[in-house]
C-alpha cells in the first residue's frame, strides 16, 4: 500500500493519502486535485529518523564508535 505525500498548490496544504484504487487524492481543505506528488513519507521516515539517528552530543555517540561518526 503506497503512501504518498501530495501539497496542494492551490492552498499550501500537505497531507499523506493512501493511494487506494480509483481514489484520487484530494485536498482536504480545498478539494483541489491538481496535487504535487512528493516522496513517499514512509520511506523517507525509515532512511532518516528510525535508520540512522545522528549522535546526540549529550549521549556522546554510540560509545563505540559503531556508529562510524568518531
Ligand atoms: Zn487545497
Amino acid at each position: 500500500m503506497p503512501l504518498y505525500e501530495y501539497e496542494c498548490p492551490n492552498c499550501g496544504e500537505r497531507f499523506e493519502h493512501l493511494t487506494r484504487t480509483n481514489e484520487p487524492a484530494e485536498c482536504p481543505k480545498c478539494g483541489n486535485r491538481k496535487l504535487t506528488k512528493l516522496l513517499s513519507v514512509a520511506a523517507a521516515r525509515v532512511g532518516k529518523s528510525q535508520d540512522m539517528p545522528p549522535c546526540s552530543n549529550s549521549f556522546g555517540c554510540c560509545g563505540g564508535g559503531a556508529c562510524g561518526l568518531q
